[in-house]
């Protein structure tokens, strides 16, 4: 195929005529060819990953880099005065996810797709997907966010299945995005479902709408509002729509492909991307009874021998649980499989806690999985213990062997290639391009532990990363930051057991000592972004307090000049890609215990930023790879924690009465000063949660945390004996590529080859 500057002429055009727009849509097409053009992956065995989310990010620059063409399409566009950077911008982010486990899913069919493996994605074409955040009044604010445009990366196909519901049939359609690997000749698809009939009519006041009219709203939101009876009936109606769809799929393919059913598990491979996509089990057995006339007990061997659970959470209000009536009510034709499930299982164990339906008639979505499939792994080492030694250990009792850890990874072609370009360039110069195709080549980095010419060099890119950041966040987010400030960052949905309010707390703190005169070294930017669900309150009066923080702290001449705050707008992944680069400390201070990996603290270390973080989920695995002396960890252990929680023995208000700065601080929220600024009722609501409840601990962490922060700045000051630090860390990433994920999954899991 030609250069893109061809590809425009031959269409009649000039690029140094076209606008913007023009030209993005142009790339968009030329890239869609291009893609077009390579064959699929192949393998007996396919693949079946099924996720509620894919927060895959804008494509354009990511496909540019996978195809091998970004630097050549770059250099063009400046040949006619255009920036790539400015024609990125034009491209609207896919609102397909909402978090970690939407990204981890976008970072897998990337790798799936580079290795080679026949693997692709499988869930809903959401029209406004996840809300777009708004601030008013120091408040969030949620608003449709609609992403879909007349030229966009969806593929239409003619493929299209029946879906029964109990009082209706919806016929679906699928559209498909390209998934090209790194380099790579071959492809995959992302699947994605929807339905036509769509009305947007039924959406009134930022995200409200008609939650009834299935045939018309059912691929409108991800995650709609499930705190009433008609939103927890709609998330069943699209889980059922999303599996029954993707089942439907798999057993044409694999029947193309020869399968003559009864070995569709030598065909196929399905990934429960957590409990959403459960009820996949239930519907493939329903098809190959009802469909294909196979019967029960060999349909349940069947299936089970081809899937997989992916468990992403110890929290008690993720693990799925829908009462048996509300099951009945969308898809009665499940429930009568679901029931002869239980059956099996219960005439196997007498155990209350492993059975699929409980006494209160709920159907514990996860346990099902774990009783048909051949895998359930957790997503990083200390989770997936946690998993066999507390959260699930009577399942791991029955089937130690299916229980596996998978550490969760992130693509290197975003979250380094392209998001750090000058972080990348010169690591090619010190260590080759190896790292690019095997990322444990990082480690020849340790050669430079030392070299203060590289400290100097590395010091400067993230000066340079700053400054970009600055253009960004004054461009887009109406926030003016400080490049020489040390750049403290938080990122990721606002929710307790993450902490934000930990942070906000340490804010508060050196606003006082600054007020007392206490002055640091050196300035410090503390950055946050993120979302809260609109039904989770506290989560929304966190978000508030730092709001209002950032008004109060910024506005102050005695304070700004050596603080400032920001709560970054709509926080996404166009958003993280700007910050991390950027920042020098990582925030990663969840509650031990309760963060079953992350992700973000991943992609911080692989751009050069210190972790500052509890021994928690994948925060422990960085801390043994990079050395414990090359990022800060403070904080009870989850052990601890875990006790606390057995023996209900954490009293927050000890911690409040035992200790005159943490009472400061915790008081300081509803001070006349913020509440000159903000909403009283929500800033009481915060102080009492905390000195009255405070679930997730806050305080029992918070005494260290301010102590281990202020080491942070300390040791800031001295660049080399940080950089060095940088280097390890950097050095050390490698482990945490998805490429080394995807490998583990398909070598112990999926055996796809
Ligand atoms: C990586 C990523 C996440 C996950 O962040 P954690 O810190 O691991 O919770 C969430 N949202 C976006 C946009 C991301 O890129």
């Amino acid at each position: 195929m030609t250069t893109f500057s061809n590809y425009v002429a031959e269409n009649g055009n000039q690029l140094a005529q076209m606008t913007n727009e023009e030209i993005y849509v142009s790339l968009l097409n030329y890239v869609k060819e291009l893609a077009s053009q390579k064959g699929k992956n192949t393998a007996k065995r396919k693949v079946y990953y099924i996720s509620a989310e894919f927060l895959i990010g804008k494509l354009l620059s990511n496909n540019l880099i996978n195809l091998g063409i970004y630097k050549d399409v770059k250099k063009e566009l400046e040949a006619a005065g255009k920036s790539i950077a400015e024609i990125e911008d034009v491209e609207p982010e896919p609102s397909l996810g909402n978090g970690g486990l939407g990204r981890l899913a976008s970072c897998f069919i990337d790798s799936m797709a580079t290795l080679g493996i026949n693997g692709e994605g499988v869930g809903l074409n959401y029209h406004c997907g996840l809300f777009k955040q708004v601030f008013r009044h120091n408040e969030q604010e949620a608003e449709a966010n609609y992403w879909i445009e007349n030229d966009s990366w969806l593929v239409p196909t003619d493929i299209s299945y029946d879906v029964p519901f109990k009082d209706f049939t919806l016929k679906s359609r699928l559209d498909r995005i390209d998934v090209l690997g790194y380099h790579k000749d071959t492809k995959n698809y992302l699947n994605l479902f929807d339905i036509d009939g769509l009305d947007y009519g039924l959406i009134h006041d930022g995200i409200t709408f008609d939650k009834t009219e299935i045939k018309k709203n059912l691929t409108l939101f991800l995650y709609p509002d499930d705190s009433d009876k008609n939103g927890e009936l709609l998330r069943i109606y699209q889980q059922y729509f999303m599996v029954s769809n993707a089942a439907q799929l798999l057993i044409d393919e694999a029947l193309e492909r020869g399968s003559n059913l009864h070995d569709l598990a030598d065909y196929a491979y399905v990934q429960i991307n957590d409990t959403h996509p459960s009820m996949v089990i239930p519907e493939l057995i329903r098809l190959l009874t009802e469909k294909h006339g196979i019967d029960f007990d060999e349909a349940v061997n069947i299936v089970s021998n081809m899937v997989g659970y992916t468990n992403h959470t110890i929290l008690a209000e993720a693990l799925e649980k829908w009462p048996v009536a509300y099951l009945n009510e969308v898809v009665p034709h499940l429930v009568t499989i679901i029931e002869k499930l239980d059956e099996l299982i219960r005439s196997k164990y007498s155990d209350p806690a492993v059975q699929i339906i409980d006494e209160d008639d709920r159907v514990h979505m996860a346990h099902m999985d774990i009783h048909f499939s051949t895998s359930v792994n957790g997503v990083a080492a200390l989770h997936t213990e946690i998993l066999k030694n507390s959260e699930l250990k009577p399942f791991y009792d029955i089937y130690p062997e299916k229980f596996n850890n998978k550490t969760n990874g992130i693509t290197f072609r975003r979250w380094l290639e392209f998001a750090n370009q000058d972080l990348a360039d010169y690591l090619k110069e010190l260590i080759g391009d190896g790292y690019l195709e095997d990322a444990t080549q990082l480690e020849k980095l340790l050669d430079y532990a030392d070299d203060k010419a590289v400290h100097a060099k590395l010091a400067e890119i993230k000066h340079n990363n700053k400054l970009a950041l600055k253009r960004y966040l004054k461009e887009n987010k109406g926030i003016e930051l400080d490049e020489n400030s040390i750049i403290d960052t938080q990122i990721k949905r606002f929710h307790e057991y993450k902490r934000q309010q930990m942070n906000a707390l340490y804010v508060i703190h050196k606003y006082l000592e600054i007020k007392r005169g206490n002055l640091p070294k050196r300035k410090i930017t503390v950055i946050f972004g993120g979302k809260a669900a609109p039904a989770y309150i506290i989560a929304q009066d966190i978000i508030h307090l730092i709001l209002c923080l950032s008004e109060l702290i910024n506005n102050d001449p005695e304070v700004n000049q050596y603080l400032n705050v920001h709560l970054v707008e709509n926080y996404n992944v166009t958003v993280a890609e700007h910050l991390i680069p950027a920042t020098d400390v990582s925030e990663q201070i969840s509650l031990a215990s309760k963060e079953a990996s992350g992700t973000g603290n991943m992609k911080f270390m692989l751009n050069g930023a210190l972790t500052l973080g509890t021994m928690d989920g994948a925060n422990v695995e960085i801390a043994e790879l990079a050395g414990k002396e090359n990022i800060y960890t403070f904080g009870k252990d989850s052990d601890t924690i875990i006790d606390l929680y057995a023996t209900e023995g954490y009293v927050s208000k000890d911690y409040y009465e035992g200790d005159e700065a943490i009472k400061e601080a915790v008081d300081f929220i509803v001070s006349d000063q913020v509440v000159a600024v903000g909403n009283e009722e929500r800033l009481n609501r915060l102080r009492d949660e905390l000195i009255n409840k405070d679930w997730f601990m806050t305080l029992i962490d918070l005494k260290e945390y301010i102590a281990v922060k202020e080491q942070v700045f300390a040791d800031y000051e001295d660049q080399d004996s940080w950089n060095k630090k940088v280097i390890h860390n950097i050095a050390k990433a490698g482990f945490f590529s998805s490429d080394r994920t995807i490998e583990q999954y398909n070598e112990d899991i999926w055996h796809s080859h």
